[in-house]
């Protein structure tokens, strides 16, 4: 079980599960040749997919190229079912950063043959996060810019304020379809910039002025 950390504590409920966005902004849309959606593509990570960031994460060594996906991640603090916005936004305790991890090969096999997502998505070790921090009182959910830097490179750089679809209409949407419960994430998309990661990469992860990661990209045996 994973607890994230809020302000530094181990937050008082571990991760259930995350659910993911695809697609949120257009311009990562195109940079794989996907059509822009009209509604979210949803999908899950369970919970042993949720790891720390930092100082290290894992990825797996023998199911071809790993891509990084750096998304907001939002940490839920009440349990939501069929939720309004301002519900939603009461519900958001906490804001971090998060990878999602995606086997890109994979990925594109499943793709082709018309498959779930889940073989690429939802590993074990798929979803390292940051720590969270309680959203400030004068936070503009609309414009929080975030970055990626693979061994010392903009690798992704983006803001939220260029989501398709906003993060606290997007956590509403979420809870019309599954219940979010305490602990809980939601991912909120990755902006243009997704590449493959090697073992022994240093990332250094930013969302706005609050959080800044480092951490190295380990293999399995
Ligand atoms: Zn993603």
């Amino acid at each position: 079980m994973f607890y994230p950390t809020l302000d530094g504590q181990p937050y008082s409920h571990y991760v259930g599960k995350c659910v993911c966005v695809g697609r949120n902004y257009a311009a990562h849309a195109k940079e794989l040749n996907n059509p822009i959606p009209s509604a979210p593509i949803l999908f899950h990570k369970p919970a042993n997919a949720v790891v720390a960031a930092a100082p290290s994460f894992t990825i797996p060594k023998q199911q071809g190229s790993v891509h990084h996906e750096l998304e907001i991640a939002l940490l839920i603090g009440k349990t939501l079912t069929k939720a309004n916005e301002q519900q939603a936004l009461e519900a958001v305790v906490g804001v971090g950063l998060a990878l999602d991890l995606t086997l890109r090969d994979v990925q594109s096999q499943l793709k082709e043959k018309g498959q779930p997502w889940e073989m690429a998505k939802a590993f074990d070790g798929a979803c390292p996060v940051t720590d969270f921090v309680t959203p400030p009182n004068d936070i503009h959910w609309k414009n929080l810019p975030l970055s990626l830097k693979r061994n010392g490179q903009v690798q992704q750089q983006g803001n939220s304020g260029d989501m398709l679809f906003p993060m606290i209409a997007l956590v509403a949407h979420i809870s019309q379809f599954f219940t979010l419960n305490p602990g809980d994430l939601v991912l909120t998309g990755t902006p243009a910039g997704v590449g493959p990661l090697q073992e022994g990469d240093q990332l250094e992860l930013a969302l706005s002025d609050w959080i800044l990661a480092s951490t190295q990209v380990k293999a399995d045996e």
